[in-house]
C-alpha cells in the first residue's frame, strides 16, 4: 500500500469539534433574500428585529377582574363602586378618565388598566352587588399588570442578526409589524458520493453493488440544518476522476464528500484533496462511528472565487456518513447559513440496561430515547455496526459513551444526542 498523502491528524472528539466551530466562527453569509413570514421558520434572520412600538403598548391586565388602588383594600371584605367595564382593543374614549378612592372599573384580560388603579383583582375574589362589587382578597401594587414598555421599550433591538427563527421568534416579528423578513440565502452544500460499488436508486444494482443512500441522507441533512444540497454524480475510486468531480463540488459554498477516506487502497479521498492543495484540519478523530472524517480547506476555489472552500471528507458507512455530519459538520453549514455560533449540547437519560463497551473512542451508538414526562430512558439499538441502516432507521437518538466507560450501569445517566 502507498504512504498516508498526508500526515494524520486524530484529534480527541471535544478537540475536533472545537477545530470545526473555530473555522465556522470565520465563515459568514452575505447574500439575503426577503421572505414571507410564513415561509420563514427555521430561516436565518439578516435583519434586527427591532420594537415598533412599546410591548406592551399599554399597561396590560393579565386577569379578568377588577382594576383596583391596591390601597383601598387595607380592611377586607370592601365595598368598591364600579364605575365603568373595560375590554380588551377598548376605545380610549370609553375608558374612565382615574379610578379614583372607592372606586373600581371592571376589567377583562389583555384590556389597558386605567390610570388611578395600581392593580387587579381576580374576578374569582370578588362579589357583584348592583352597583358595587366586594372584593374578598387583597393585592399587591402592581398584581397583574404588566407595565406599557416593560417587555420592550420602542426602538429596543428585540432579534438580532443570525438568529434562525422559531415559533417564537416569529410570533415577536408578527407583534411588531413585520409581514416581511430579510434573510439569509441558504449555502449551496454540494455532496460527492464516492466508490466503484455504488449506484444510482433507481438502477438494478449488480450482486455486489449497492445502491447510494449517503447522498439522501445528507441532502435530509442538509436541508434540515438549513442549507440547500446540490448532488454531483457518483465519484469512481480513480485518482483523476474523483478529482475533477472535487473540483466541481469545491464551486459550491460548501463540500460534503462520502466514503474513500479509510485505510484502503482504493481509499482515494485525502491524495486527490491533497492534490488541489488542500490544507487538513484534522483526518480523524478519536470516534465511532466516524473514527476517518476529515475537516480542511481548499485555497481559491470558492464560490465567490479567492475565500476557499471548506470541505468534510466523511466516511462511507452509513451511520459514520450520519454521525460525522451531525457532529461536524451540522456547525460549518449553519456559520455559512449566517446563523450565529452555537455549542453542542447533549441531553441526558437514564440507560434502560446495563451496557458494556470498548474503551479508546468515544462512541454515538444508535438508541431509543422513551420514558415519559421527566422520566427519560434509553436504549441501545442492537446493530451490525455502522453500516447498519435498518437498525439506526429504527433510533431516535445517538448515546453518547465517553472513551474511558467500559461498562454503564442500568440506571445510570447518560448523554443523548437527538436526531
Ligand atoms: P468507504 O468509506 O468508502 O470505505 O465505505 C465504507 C462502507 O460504506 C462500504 O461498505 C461502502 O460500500 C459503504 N458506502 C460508501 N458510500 C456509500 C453510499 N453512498 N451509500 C451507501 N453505502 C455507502
Ligand atoms: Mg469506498
Amino acid at each position: 500500500m502507498s504512504a498516508p498523502p498526508t500526515n494524520s491528524i486524530v484529534l480527541p472528539f471535544e478537540d475536533a469539534r472545537r477545530v470545526v466551530e473555530e473555522q465556522a466562527r470565520l465563515v459568514s453569509a452575505s447574500a439575503t433574500e426577503s421572505v414571507d413570514l410564513l415561509a420563514a421558520p427555521g430561516r436565518v434572520l439578516a435583519e434586527p428585529i427591532v420594537a415598533d412600538r412599546d410591548l406592551p403598548p399599554f399597561d396590560r391586565s393579565t386577569r379578568d377582574g377588577f382594576a383596583v388602588r391596591s390601597a383601598d383594600l387595607a380592611h377586607l371584605p370592601v365595598l368598591l363602586n364600579v364605575i365603568g367595564e373595560i375590554k380588551a382593543g377598548e376605545k380610549l374614549d370609553r375608558i374612565p378618565a382615574n379610578i379614583g378612592s372607592g372606586q373600581t372599573a371592571s376589567i377583562m384580560t389583555g384590556a389597558p388598566v386605567p390610570a388611578g388603579a395600581d392593580a387587579v383583582v381576580m374576578v374569582e375574589y370578588s362579589s357583584q352587588r348592583g352597583e358595587q362589587v366586594e372584593i374578598l382578597r387583597s393585592v399587591a401594587s402592581g398584581e397583574n399588570i404588566v407595565p406599557r414598555g416593560a417587555e420592550a421599550r420602542e426602538g429596543a433591538a428585540l432579534l438580532a442578526r443570525g438568529f434562525r427563527l422559531n415559533e417564537a421568534a416569529i410570533a415577536l416579528c408578527a407583534s411588531v409589524g413585520n409581514s416581511r423578513l430579510e434573510v439569509y440565502k441558504r449555502p449551496r452544500v454540494a455532496v460527492l458520493t464516492t466508490g466503484d460499488e455504488i449506484v444510482d436508486v433507481d438502477a438494478r444494482p449488480g450482486p455486489t453493488q449497492i445502491r447510494n443512500s449517503n447522498s439522501f441522507s445528507l441532502a435530509a441533512q442538509i436541508l434540515q440544518a438549513g442549507g440547500e444540497p446540490v448532488l454531483l454524480t457518483v465519484a469512481p475510486d480513480e485518482l483523476q476522476g474523483l478529482r475533477h468531480l472535487i473540483e466541481e463540488g469545491l464551486k459550491s459554498d460548501l463540500l460534503l464528500l462520502t466514503g474513500g477516506v479509510s485505510m484502503g487502497r482504493y481509499d482515494l479521498v485525502e491524495q486527490a484533496l491533497a492534490q488541489l492543495h488542500a490544507e487538513f484540519f484534522f483526518t480523524g478523530a478519536k470516534i465511532q462511528p466516524g473514527r476517518p472524517v476529515v475537516f480542511g480547506k481548499c485555497p481559491g476555489a470558492g464560490a465567490e472565487g479567492g475565500k476557499g472552500t471548506y470541505f468534510f471528507g466523511l466516511p462511507g458507512n452509513p451511520i459514520s456518513t450520519m454521525v460525522t455530519f451531525e457532529l461536524f459538520a451540522r456547525p460549518m453549514l449553519e456559520g455559512l447559513a449566517g446563523q450565529s455560533p452555537r455549542k453542542q449540547v447533549f441531553l441526558h437519560a437514564r440507560l434502560k440496561r446495563e451496557a458494556r463497551f470498548k474503551t479508546g473512542l468515544k462512541r454515538f451508538l444508535p438508541g431509543i430515547l422513551s420514558g415519559e414526562f421527566e422520566n427519560s430512558e434509553v436504549e441501545l439499538v442492537a446493530w451490525q455496526g455502522s453500516g447498519d441502516i435498518a437498525a439506526t432507521a429504527r433510533a431516535n437518538c445517538y448515546v453518547v459513551i465517553p472513551p474511558d466507560r467500559e461498562c454503564i450501569a442500568a440506571g445510570e445517566w447518560v448523554a443523548v444526542m437527538l436526531r
